[in-house]
């Protein structure tokens, strides 16, 4: 058993405390990573909260994960100590079923193993990134190219992927007009990468306060939807807009700023369920979708790409100590965008 360090909640109202949680020794396929970095995503706030459904607590969360390989198991063969690695939402799938074949693992059928909150092969409960060492099988392990910081690749492996995969799925690209809704740590990759596919982006957020930002990570458009005439003015835009809000929105709204044949992408996922009118999506034979991380091999291609077009998130470094406070402001919409916590201070 290899001993680590790392932060835990006891339950959906308590604070993160220190504690020290079992790796399992390495198998012929593992890898033990000592972790530098761990994003902040919404995802663990609903988890630790217990939003999402029952948690068994302590939890650690933690599935934006980047570090060095400081062992491997004796049959691994694509990775070496000292390499730079990243670890995202899930650590294990079956590998077997028509999904996984796909090389989409996040839709594992028989359900893949998330990175924390889940179960692994051996019956143990997982545990996440806000740690200092994990021990994972090779084949959900992703290499982070050197010309990206650690620090900063750390988001790339949730918020990165979970917006690049339906921008490619749904074809963002030249001649496209992409709308981004809610610039926190998704949203903002998620302009980032349309971006550098070749669509022309618009974000729609609450307020016009991050504007200047949202300029400057490459959208040619920024509109506040707290503003009636936001929704008159765009009315049949857009043809695809990705929906990153952690919280129950008016989608009818949203889906009249679809063109004919647009479709909307869910990839925020807030505890309560939307509402839609069918007439919404009936009148412009308008989609609406959902989408949930990327297989391994989009993760390996997605870091590859922000390396190639100089892509990364903007971060703010906290210690472990202050993961409460980021997890307020997280929920005030104060995140720009994304907190990433320096192990070394657990
Ligand atoms: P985040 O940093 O908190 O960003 C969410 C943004 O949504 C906020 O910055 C805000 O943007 C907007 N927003 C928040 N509350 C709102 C409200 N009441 N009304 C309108 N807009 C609101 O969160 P995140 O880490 O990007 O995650 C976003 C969501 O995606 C979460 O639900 C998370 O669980 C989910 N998620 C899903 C996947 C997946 O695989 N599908 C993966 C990761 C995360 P503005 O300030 O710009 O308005
Ligand atoms: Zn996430």
């Amino acid at each position: 058993m290899i001993t680590a360090k790392a932060r835990a909640v006891d339950g959906p109202d308590t604070p993160f405390r220190e504690a020290e949680i079992n790796r399992r020794d390495l198998d012929t396929n593992d890898v033990l990573i000592e972790i530098k970095f761990a994003g902040i995503c919404h995802s663990d706030i609903h988890t630790a909260h217990g939003e999402w459904g029952e948690v068994n607590y302590p939890l650690v969360p933690g599935h934006e994960i980047a570090g060095f390989v400081t062992e491997v198991g004796a049959e691994v063969t694509k990775y070496k100590v000292g390499d730079r690695v990243g670890v995202g939402c899930m650590v294990d799938s079956c590998g077997e079923c028509v999904n996984c074949q796909k090389g989409e693992e996040q839709y594992c059928l028989k359900g893949n193993v998330p990175t924390y909150a889940g179960v692994d092969k051996y019956g143990e409960p997982t545990q996440g990134g806000y740690s200092t060492h994990i021990v994972v099988t090779e084949d959900f392990v992703v290499r982070i190219p050197d010309n990206i910081e650690l620090d900063a690749a750390a988001p790339l492996l949730c918020a990165g992927i979970t917006t690049y995969s339906p921008l490619q799925h749904w074809g963002a690209g030249p001649g496209k007009k992409v709308a981004v809704v809610g610039m926190g740590g998704l949203g903002h990759m998620a302009v980032k990468i349309a971006h550098a596919m070749g669509a022309e982006v618009t974000v729609l957020s609450q307020s016009l306060s991050k504007k200047e930002d949202g300029l400057e990570f490459g959208a040619k458009d920024y509109y506040a939807t707290k503003d009636p005439e936001t929704f008159q003015k765009l009315a049949g835009t857009f043809d695809l807009i990705i929906n990153t809000v952690s919280a129950k929105i008016d989608m009818d709204a949203y889906f009249s700023l679809l063109t004919l044949d647009g479709t909307l992408v869910n990839v925020g996922a807030p505890a309560e369920p939307l509402e839609v009118n069918v007439f919404s999506l009936i009148g412009h034979r308008r989609s609406f979708a959902g989408s949930m991380i990327g297989g391994i091999r989009q993760t390996q291609e997605m870091l590859d790409f922000c390396a190639e077009h100089n892509i990364a998130p903007k971060i703010e470094v906290i210690s472990a100590d202050q993961i409460d406070e980021a997890y307020k402001r997280v929920l005030a919409s104060d995140v720009k965008y994304r907190f990433v916590i320096d192990t070394s201070t657990i």
